[in-house]
């Protein structure tokens, strides 16, 4: 049997690890790959399937890859300051098969110490968050009826320190007005680890997507 790479492991599921204008490193590729298979897991025990057909029915990657591409800067909107700006950290979904990475949380972090394993955490948490993009961009509808008091910074794990963005990838501060996309997507990372803020709403969001995710699997 030949030996395992991550992106022999990816290819199971329809993804697609390439090298865009930065290459992928071991532990960003593994980030990666623990993303990928974590979401497969989840999504097979709600649909009642394996987790790799869940995942590729989910991101329809039977006749099409979902590609991953390291980047070291892509172009983006700051609507705050109404200009096109470079983002050199985080990812972006491009679209529904087309995700890119940049530079991923790192040891010791911009505010001291972070551990290795809090780095690959918060590195693995933001695959997840964009595979919510994905996920969403994949399936019209999902994510469109989110309840205007989930559309929020609150109901969200504790900040850790130096691990800022562990649970909410994207606040709403980030942009002009916060924005449902984003919630959705952190609100997927929390339906994939069942990891929610015990401060309202935590709970409705977790009823949200429970409820959500069980009416997507039920006809698929
Ligand atoms: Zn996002």
């Amino acid at each position: 049997m030949a030996k395992a790479t991550p992106a022999s492991v990816l290819a199971m599921f329809g993804v697609l690890l390439r090298n865009g204008t930065a290459n992928w490193d071991t532990r960003d590729a593994l980030a990666t790959v623990t993303a990928v298979v974590d979401v497969a897991v989840k999504m097979g025990a709600q649909a009642g399937k394996t987790a790799i057909d869940a995942f590729r029915t989910g991101f329809n990657t039977y006749g099409q890859f979902l590609e991953i591409r390291k980047m070291v800067n892509y172009p983006y909107f700051n609507e705050n300051t109404q200009k096109w700006e470079t983002a050199t950290d985080g990812g972006l979904t491009v679209n529904s098969h087309l995700i890119y990475i940049t530079r991923l949380a790192q040891p010791s972090g911009d505010n001291g110490y972070r551990s290795d394993a809090l780095a690959f955490t918060i590195a693995r948490n933001n695959i997840v968050h964009e595979l919510g993009h994905a996920f969403a961009s994949s399936n019209p509808g999902v994510g469109n009826s989110i309840p205007g008091s989930l559309i929020s910074d609150y109901g969200w794990p504790a900040k850790i320190d130096g691990g800022y963005y562990l649970w909410r990838q994207h606040p709403c501060t980030w942009d002009k007005i916060c924005k449902s996309s984003e919630v959705y997507a952190d609100m997927f990372l929390g339906w994939v680890y069942n990891t929610w803020g015990t401060d309202f709403p935590g709970p409705k969001r977790m009823e949200y997507m429970t409820t959500d995710m069980t009416s997507y699997w039920s006809t698929r």
